[in-house]
């Protein structure tokens, strides 16, 4: 009698057993991850069907093996994991496989030890979501960003080039226009006097955007490297160049404290001295004031340079940092417009932003940022 009860209950211990198993049978089967396990050893135990259809190998190939050949040389770095699954640390990671048909697979693995119920490790347990799609577009990505590069770097080669070659026959029509000026002004026409003044004019006119082209494609062909400057001395020494407008407009300059930064000395004074120039330039009625803030964020210093100057309607505001860009006829107010085209180009070869934010007859602030780093 006490026999056939516990029969019965080792029978239905044994069904919800096996219940459970193919329960959990079914869960790994139809994962939508591949699933390895392995023995201490790192011989393969288990694998699932997923896995199978993600290697293209049969699970009976699987099976048995140390999977190695599964992996290339770079993954010598799979070694370590498994290294590191024994000490029963659970990680995630990504690592590339190669098919059976020879083609590549990058999976996300998230790797945990098995233990018994003594707590000795006897295996590992691999889970594995293909992100094959996403390595690719992220190697487009990389791809096109290269390319990007390098157009970029033509371009500037070939702004430099093409405005470096223009200086010596520009030069020449402006010598001999000159010289047509001086010898025959008397025996010409007032009409002819007015064309070559025209000449002179324009060829003075297309010199300076000849040399600021060739000022701008040097920003990053002839850059000098990084170091920590003061950024108080560099004003300093701006405020200094600048004396004479300063002082001929009246102008009323404050500043906060500035930090030292890492960039390029140079560069940060052609950053400084063109925003001030502009605040000067482009004043209002009133005297210029122009306030120079520093505002440490989390990872970058953000400057501003306030104005209460003309202003800048919205619809402009993006289009004045482009090359070449200007609001008003040089006899408005002097210039080729390359000023901002400069002073954006140097602030994103550090890194930061530039923008402005304006108001039409009130003034302009024009804000850029600096990353935080010391080397
Ligand atoms: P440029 O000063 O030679 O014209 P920039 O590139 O320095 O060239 O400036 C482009 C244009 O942006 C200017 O022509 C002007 O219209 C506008 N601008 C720049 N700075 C200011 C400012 N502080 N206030 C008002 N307008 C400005």
């Amino acid at each position: 009698m006490t026999a056939g009860i516990d029969i019965t209950h080792i029978k239905q211990t044994e069904d919800a057993l096996r219940e459970s198993e193919e329960k959990y049978r079914n869960m790994v089967e139809t994962a939508n991850e591949g699933i390895l396990m392995a023995d201490k050893s790192g011989i393969i135990t288990f694998a699932n069907r997923k896995i199978s259809e993600m290697l293209g190998y049969s699970i009976d190939e699987l099976l048995g093996t140390d999977g190695l050949f599964l992996v290339d040389n770079e993954s010598l770095e799979m070694q370590e994991k498994i290294k590191n699954r024994k000490e029963g640390i659970i990680e995630s990671y990504e690592t590339k496989f190669i098919r059976k048909d020879g083609s590549e697979l990058w999976t996300l693995i998230s790797g945990s030890p098995i233990y018994d119920h003594n707590g000795v490790h006897i295996g590992n347990l691999g889970m594995y979501t293909d992100i094959t799609k996403r390595k690719e577009a992220e190697d487009e990505i990389e791809k096109t960003i290269d390319e990007l590069k390098r157009s970029n770097q033509e371009l500037e080669r070939f702004a430099y080039v093409s405005s470096h070659d223009l200086q010596e026959p520009l030069r020449m029509v402006t010598l001999y226009s000159q010289l047509l000026e001086r010898r025959y002004k008397d025996r010409l026409d007032d009409d002819a006097n007015d064309f070559i003044e025209y000449i002179v004019e324009n060829a003075k006119c297309m010199k300076s955007l000849i040399d600021d082209l060739l000022e701008y494609s040097r920003i990053t062909s002839q850059a000098k490297e990084f170091e920590n400057i003061d950024l108080e001395k560099v004003l300093e020494d701006v405020l200094s160049n600048l004396s004479i407008p300063l002082v001929e407009n009246n102008v009323n300059i404050t500043h906060d404290s500035l930090p030292t930064v890492f960039a390029d000395r140079n560069q940060m004074m052609q950053v400084f001295q063109n925003l001030i120039t502009n605040a000067i330039k482009f004043r209002g009625e009133e005297s210029p004031k122009i306030d120079i803030s520093a505002q440490k964020g989390e990872k970058e210093w953000i400057f501003a340079v306030k104005d209460n100057g003309i202003g800048i309607s919205p619809e402009h505001q993006k289009q004045i940092f482009e090359v070449f860009k200007r609001l008003h006829t040089r006899d408005e107010y002097p210039g080729t417009g390359i000023g901002l085209s400069i002073t954006q180009k140097i602030i994103e070869r550090h890194v930061g932003r530039i923008w402005v934010e304006s108001e039409s007859g009130i003034g302009s602030t024009f804000y850029f940022t600096l990353p935080i780093k010391s080397n």
